[in-house]
């Protein structure tokens, strides 16, 4: 058996809200728990950014999971039943552009016909994110990797989607996840090349130390149509400092 150190998980995900009373502990019911900056959708579980850290500790994450979870739910429940109108009120005109929106982008891809395969660039971006974005980071290479994401970007414009069937079509819902995670990747990448720093799974021997005057801040990036953009948030340390990890 080949023996292969994989990237287990990257500390991240969608920054979610949380509403905290006087002494910084969780309001439990509060609808603003484990909401995202779009109204009304919820991410609790791997998908969510919070209780991370700088590094999970081992096998917390089912942790986090449930946590979250049990969270989540009640916040649901509750800003369900808060909402001043649902979504009966809404125009079907609404809904009937989003689909409009939804069906072009798929048409889009269907008539891709470049000459590059979404499966051959997948495996090219783990390629080079496994390479330069693992947990060690130097910041040439972090570089070296945004330019080859900005590359595949380009190359994706010219993928040549064979089947363009309307229905159960994998390669086209694959097709437009790669994308995604392109987006994602340049935020993972650009992030930890701001960051000059080591923390927990993020080490730069270039910058071996933990540096909280400049860096105990959490990394915030923002969807732009030119790429993320970011900005920083501050960690609440009031019930818990951090230490470092040394086992
Ligand atoms: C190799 C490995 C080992 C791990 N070991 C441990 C451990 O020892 N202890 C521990 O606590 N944790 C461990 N974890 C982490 C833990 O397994 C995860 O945190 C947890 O399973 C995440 O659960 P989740 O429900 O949030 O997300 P997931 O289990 O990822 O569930 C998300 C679901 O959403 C579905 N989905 C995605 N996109 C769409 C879409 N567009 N429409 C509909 N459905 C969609 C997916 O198919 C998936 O079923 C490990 C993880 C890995 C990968």
């Amino acid at each position: 058996m080949r023996v292969f150190p994989s990237v287990h998980y990257t500390m991240g995900g969608l920054w979610i809200d949380y509403e905290a009373d006087a002494s910084g502990n969780i309001v439990a019911g509060s609808p603003r728990n484990h909401q995202t900056n779009i109204p009304g959708l919820f991410a609790a579980g791997e998908v969510d950014y919070e209780y991370h850290g700088a590094n999970r500790l081992g096998a917390n994450s089912l942790l986090s999971c449930f946590y979250g979870g049990m969270l989540a739910g009640p916040a649901m429940v509750n800003y369900a039943k808060g909402l001043e109108r649902s979504c009966d009120a809404v125009p079907a005109s609404v809904f009937e552009a989003e689909r409009k929106r939804q069906e072009e982008a798929f048409r889009r891809i269907c008539a891709l016909q470049g000459t590059e395969n979404p499966f051959v660039l997948h495996k090219e971006l783990g390629e080079v994110m496994t390479d330069n974005v693992a947990v060690v980071r130097y910041n040439d290479k972090l570089q070296a990797a945004d330019n080859a994401i900005l590359a595949f970007m380009d190359r994706w414009k010219r993928i040549d989607i064979h089947d363009a069937a309307t229905w159960a079509n994998q390669a086209v819902s694959f097709t437009r996840q790669l994308w995604n995670m392109l987006e994602l990747a340049r935020v993972i990448t650009l992030g930890a090349l701001r960051r000059d720093e080591s923390r927990g799974s993020h080490y730069k021997p270039d910058f071996p130390e933990r540096n909280d005057g400049e860096w105990l801040k959490t990394t915030l990036a923002t969807w732009t149509p030119s790429g993320p953009e970011f900005r920083y948030a501050p960690v609440d340390i009031s019930l818990l400092r951090p230490e470092a990890r040394k086992y």
